[in-house]
């Protein structure tokens, strides 16, 4: 169910809607948009009988949803959501830059990674401290102590801190140190996980699962949302194909075929979706030529004696060269959607 309420609709109308929500031992999910406010309905089994909403002051419509998702949904909000994180927002009309190494390794890594992330504009820096590795004994990252050098990072350079959580546990401290909670690939269906992200107040990047369909992706945002966390960002990271030239099938369609279903934004990573250092750029473009509402991008000062990732990794000066170049294509794209829709 979904309750859409008139343009002059008041606070008390809203709250009102809520508490009929409530009583029908339901959830109400009010989303303020551009116009008007719209009220997703979850926690019910069947369908609930549009009657309750229809003659309630200030409420325009009560639509059935027959789809499976109901919070991602741009019948709830029509226009982009535009998300916070931290000092910055993703989903505007800025391409949002996230970079920065696959993991923490030193402080003097972190730092001089950050130092050129800062230089290129970025206003997000990414680095992981919980690292999910195939092998059990590859490196698994710095935990906490990590968390406390990106800590740093913010203070000093001003950047946003996106970063990874596997479990509860880093969930908790994620929120203490960091400004976007990363759920990785492999966690895209780690329920429990979505549901405890749900519960937090800091924005959540989530990745595409390895073979996740585009239903499955939007489901598992739909879960984070469905326990009243609504700032969260996708992005496509490749999926497993047959092909083996890269490490990842990096899925573009799902780019505009995202922008067409949901008003959540969609960020493209073309270092895990190829794997390669030579393919990183062209597929950055490509990312942004499609739309995608910002990168995430592996730098490191030394791609050759990273602890994770260094075959994908760019090198700062290449990073630098990288952001020239699609900040032209951002324009260009942006210029030409607007012309479209004019
Ligand atoms: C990462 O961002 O370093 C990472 C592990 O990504 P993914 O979950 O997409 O593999
Ligand atoms: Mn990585």
């Amino acid at each position: 169910m979904l309750i859409v309420m008139k343009s002059g609709a008041t606070e008390s109308e809203i709250e009102k809607v809520l508490a009929t929500i409530d009583a029908l031992g339901f959830r109400g999910h009010a989303l303020p948009g551009e116009n008007r406010t719209a009220i997703g309905v979850t926690g019910n089994k069947g369908s609930v009988d549009p009657a309750h909403f229809e003659n309630l002051p200030g409420v325009a419509n009560a639509i059935r949803v027959t789809q499976p998702y109901k919070l991602i949904s741009k019948d709830l909000r029509p226009e982009k959501s535009v998300i916070k994180v931290g000092t910055g927002t993703i989903g505007g009309s800025e391409l949002a830059m996230i970079a920065g190494p696959c993991a923490i390794e030193s402080r003097e890594q972190l730092f001089s990674a950050a130092e050129a992330v800062a230089k290129s504009g970025a206003k997000f820096f990414r680095g992981g401290a919980y690292k999910p590795r195939t092998s059990p004994y590859a490196f698994q990252g710095m935990g906490e102590d990590g968390l406390k050098f990106l800590a740093e990072v913010r203070d000093q350079y001003g950047l946003n801190i996106v970063t990874e959580a596997m479990d509860e546990r880093g969930i908790d401290a994620v929120e203490k140190y960091g400004d976007c909670i990363q759920i990785g690939a492999r966690n895209m269906q780690n329920f429990s996980l979505l549901k405890y992200a749900g519960k937090t107040r800091k924005p959540v990047l989530l990745k595409r699962g390895l073979s996740a369909t585009l239903d499955e992706f939007l489901l598992a945002a739909e879960y984070i949302m469905a326990e009243g966390n609504y700032d969260v960002i996708l992005c496509e990271r490749g999926i497993r194909t047959f092909a083996n030239h890269a490490r990842n099938t990096i899925d573009l369609s799902i780019v505009p075929a995202v922008h067409r279903l949901t008003h959540l934004p969609i960020i493209v990573d073309p270092s895990h979706g190829t794997g390669h250092n030579y393919m990183v750029t062209p597929l950055a473009r490509a990312g942004v030529a499609v739309g995608a509402d910002g990168l995430i991008i592996e730098v490191h000062p030394k791609p050759e004696e990273a602890l994770c990732d260094g075959a994908q990794a760019l090198t700062l000066d290449q990073y630098l060269e990288l952001v020239k170049q699609v900040q032209r294509i951002h324009e260009v794209t942006n210029e030409s959607a607007l012309a479209l829709a004019g």
